[in-house]
C-alpha cells in the first residue's frame, strides 16, 4: 500500500524533482520564495482573486501573476475568447483582422501611440524601442533609473542602486561590459541625477526610459515635476523618452501612466494587463519613430509568435470588458484606497514593526520602514527580513503576497469586501506577532 503523504510533503517532493531538471527549480527567479525564505509553492488552479496550492490550499491572491491580472484569474469572458479563437487555429504566422482592431483600440486610448507593433514579452517590447530609439538618434547611450526593471535585455541588466555614479557594472554574469558600456544609471526622482548623466555623455543618449510608476523596486510613485521633468531633458538634448508601462498601461486607467500624469512620451512599451493572463505586449509611439520598423524602415524587429492570434482574442475580451464599465478604474480606485487606508490604520495602530504603504492605483506595496521609498537608495532604510517573516505569516493565514519586498502587489476587480477583510485580519495577527 502506498503510504499517505503529508501535505506538505506534495510541495517538497515537488521541487525536489524540479530542481533535477530546472535551475533553481522554477523558471522564472522570483517563484523561488529565496527572497522569503519560504518553501515555494505549485498552484493548481486559480479564479478570480483565489488560487489553489498543489496541496489543496486556497489563497487570496495580490501577486496576480505580476500585474497581468487586472480581471482577476480565468475571467469567464476572456476564457470563452481563448477557446473560441483557439479553435479557428491556433496561430497563423499571417496577419489576421483582430490584431488591425487591437491596434487600433490601443492607438485610440494610449496618448502619442500612434503607431504599434504586437510583440510576445515585455522584455521584447522595451528592448525594441531601445534599438529603435538608438537607430533614429543615431546615439547608442540609454539613461535608466536605479532600480527599475525593463527585462532581462543585456543593456538593461546593469547593478541598481547606487546612482548616477554607477556606471557600466553588469548585474549578470555573460552580459559584457560591451553590451552595457552604453548605459547609464540615474537615481528615481532626482532630476540632477539625470542632469549628471546627460553631462557626462553630451551628444550620446538616445534615450531615457523609465518605469513611470516604479514597480520592480516596490510600488514607488514619481514626485510631482519628475516625469515632465524627464520630457523636458530630452526635448532639449533630442533624445527619445521611453515609457516602460508593462504594468501600467491599462493598469492605471485606460491611457496608463502618460494619460494619468499627462505626460506624452516618444515610445511606450506595454504588456501584461494587455494580454488579459496571455503572452502578448507591444511598443508603439510617435509615427515618424514607428515608421523606421522593418518593413517599412531598416530597424529589424520581428517574431514568429507576435500578434498570436489567441492572445490577442484574449487581450480584445480584455479590453471589452473594461470598456462596458464606466466605473471600472473607479471601482479599482476604491478597492484599492480600502486597502492602503486598513494597512495605515493597522500601522497607526502598531507602530513595531514599522510599516508603510505605498501605492499608486492599483499598485501597492507594504514596505518595513518608516521612511518614504523614492528610489532605490532608500532601500537601505527597509527591512527585507521583516517583510520576509510577514510574508511567512501571511501565507500561512492564507494570504498570497509578492515573495519578495521589491514586488508590487495587484489589486484586480475581482478583490472584494471579503478578500480586503481576510487580508486586514491577516495581517493585523502578523503584525501582532511580530511586534510581540
Ligand atoms: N518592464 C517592466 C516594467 C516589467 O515589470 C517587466 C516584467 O516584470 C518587463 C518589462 C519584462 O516583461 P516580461 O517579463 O513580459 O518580459
Amino acid at each position: 500500500m502506498t503510504a499517505v503523504r503529508t501535505a506538505s510533503e506534495i510541495h517538497v517532493d515537488l521541487f525536489e524533482r524540479a530542481v533535477r531538471v530546472t535551475p533553481g527549480g522554477v523558471h522564472s527567479p522570483v517563484r523561488a520564495f529565496r527572497a522569503v525564505g519560504a518553501q515555494p509553492i505549485a498552484l493548481v488552479e486559480a479564479q478570480g482573486a483565489r488560487v489553489r496550492d498543489a496541496e489543496g490550499r486556497e489563497y487570496v491572491d495580490w501577486i496576480g501573476a505580476w500585474g497581468p491580472l487586472i480581471l482577476g484569474h480565468a475571467h469567464p469572458e476572456v476564457v470563452e475568447a481563448v477557446e473560441r479563437a483557439a479553435r479557428r487555429g491556433l496561430i497563423f504566422g499571417l496577419a489576421s483582422p483582430a490584431e488591425v482592431e487591437l491596434a487600433e483600440r490601443i492607438a485610440t486610448r494610449v496618448p502619442g501611440c500612434e503607431m504599434v507593433r504586437l510583440v510576445v514579452t515585455g522584455t521584447e517590447a522595451a528592448m525594441s524601442a531601445l534599438r529603435l530609439a538608438r537607430a533614429a538618434t543615431g546615439r547608442p547611450g540609454v539613461i535608466k533609473f536605479a532600480g527599475c526593471y525593463h527585462g532581462h535585455a543585456d543593456s538593461f541588466l546593469i547593478r541598481a542602486g547606487s546612482g548616477a555614479a554607477t556606471f557600466q557594472v553588469p548585474d549578470s554574469p555573460g552580459v559584457t561590459a560591451g553590451a552595457i558600456g552604453d548605459t547609464y544609471v540615474a537615481r528615481l526622482n532626482d532630476l540632477d541625477s539625470v542632469d549628471t548623466c546627460f553631462a557626462s555623455t553630451p551628444e550620446r543618449v538616445a534615450a531615457v526610459i523609465v518605469e513611470p510608476v516604479a514597480g520592480n523596486m516596490g510600488c514607488v510613485p514619481p514626485e510631482p515635476g519628475f516625469l515632465v521633468g524627464l520630457r523636458e531633458r530630452c526635448n532639449r538634448h533630442g533624445a527619445v523618452l521611453i515609457f516602460d508601462e508593462v504594468i501600467t498601461g491599462f493598469r492605471l486607467g485606460s491611457g496608463g501612466a502618460a494619460a494619468h500624469f499627462g505626460v506624452t512620451p516618444d515610445l511606450i512599451a506595454m504588456g501584461k494587463v494587455l494580454g488579459g493572463g496571455m503572452p502578448l505586449a507591444a511598443f508603439g509611439g510617435r509615427r515618424d519613430l514607428m515608421k523606421q520598423i522593418c518593413p517599412q524602415g531598416l530597424v529589424y524587429q520581428a517574431g514568429t509568435f507576435a500578434a498570436h492570434p489567441v492572445s490577442v482574442a484574449a487581450a480584445l475580451a480584455t479590453l471589452d470588458v473594461i470598456d462596458r464599465n464606466p466605473a471600472f478604474y473607479e471601482t479599482l480606485e476604491a478597492t484599492s484606497a480600502t486597502i492602503e487606508s486598513g494597512f495605515k490604520t493597522l500601522s497607526a495602530q502598531m507602530p513595531q514593526p514599522p510599516l508603510r504603504v505605498q501605492r499608486v492605483g492599483s499598485m501597492w506595496t507594504p514596505f518595513f520602514t518608516s521612511q518614504p521609498v523614492r528610489s532605490w537608495d532608500d532601500h537601505v532604510t527597509v527591512s527585507t527580513e521583516q517583510y520576509a517573516a510577514f510574508f511567512r505569516a501571511m501565507l500561512s493565514r492564507g494570504v498570497l503576497l509578492p515573495p519578495s519586498q521589491f514586488e508590487c502587489s495587484f489589486v484586480s476587480i475581482m478583490h472584494g469586501e471579503d478578500e480586503i477583510r481576510m487580508t486586514l485580519d491577516a495581517a493585523e495577527a502578523a503584525l501582532k506577532r511580530m511586534s510581540a
